[in-house]
């Protein structure tokens, strides 16, 4: 369980101060997939940030209860792979820190590579690489380090339609499989709904919104419910923009 207790983060530039974060209090279930969803400078990615360790806090804390400090993932929107190295080199890349033997490494890298689709692009460079399969490269990095806690911040939202589609797929998948904990940050809200067992509303640094998402997977964008729940957000977020 990962516990975020009265979080504020605030940035000071020209125009004044901003609460990226305003008192944010929020609690992970272990296991559980959230998607967090809202415009542009809400504060999404602040609060990847906070949670992958990569943002000073100004009050507040984050717990986590467990025997040990979970291991964290992050995917970011941009695939970031290191164009020197050949796909199998850059998902490598994420076991560096892990001492297995060269054969053990090898046998992981494939395991993520086949999870991603891409089994047959290891030899190739990232400039070869379409950008879905860009994209897939780096989910293979992170996930081939098989993190306690996944973040993706806006991950496939550079994607086409049926690359982003399977890839969602993809990561539920694996979800069900591993049952780690996800947190997924999106401004689609349609993509929050098919993924989130709970879909969290950020608006102006704060939460306004905890929906939980009783539906069974595979969810389709025209079920019922599914539908409801994307006009109830979409009015939500379109009648407190200022
Ligand atoms: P989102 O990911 O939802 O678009 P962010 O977390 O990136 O939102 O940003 C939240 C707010 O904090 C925005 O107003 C943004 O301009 C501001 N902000 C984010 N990072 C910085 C930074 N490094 N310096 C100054 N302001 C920042
Ligand atoms: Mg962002």
């Amino acid at each position: 369980m990962i516990e975020l207790n009265n979080l504020t983060v605030k940035y000071t530039g020209q125009k004044g101060t901003t609460h990226a974060l305003d008192n944010i209090n929020l609690t992970l279930e272990q296991g559980s997939f959230v998607t967090i969803i809202g415009k542009s400078g809400c504060g999404k990615s602040t609060l990847i940030h906070v949670m992958a360790n990569l943002c000073q806090i100004d009050s507040g804390d984050m717990t986590f209860s467990g025997s040990k400090t979970p291991r964290v993932g992050v995917i970011f929107q941009e695939p970031r792979l290191m164009p020197w190295l050949t796909v199998s080199e850059n998902v490598a890349f994420g076991l560096q820190y892990q001492q297995n033997d060269k054969q053990i490494i090898q046998q992981q890298v494939k395991d993520a590579l086949q999870l991603v689709k891409l089994e047959q692009s290891g030899p190739m460079y990232p400039e070869q690489l379409s950008g879905g399969m860009k994209q897939r490269v780096s989910i293979a990095r992170t996930m081939v380090t098989q993190p306690d806690l996944l973040l993706l911040d806006e991950p496939f939202s550079a994607l086409d339609a049926f690359t982003k589609s399977s890839l969602q797929k993809e990561l539920l998948f694996w979800w069900q499989k591993m049952g780690n904990t996800v947190v997924f940050v999106t401004h689609d809200i349609e993509e929050a709904i098919l993924l989130g067992q709970r879909v969290i509303v950020m608006e102006h640094g704060k939460i306004t919104e905890d929906l939980n998402v009783d539906l069974n997977y595979p969810r389709e964008i025209d079920q019922s419910e599914v539908v409801k729940m994307r006009r109830y957000l979409f009015d939500k977020l379109t009648n407190h923009s200022l």
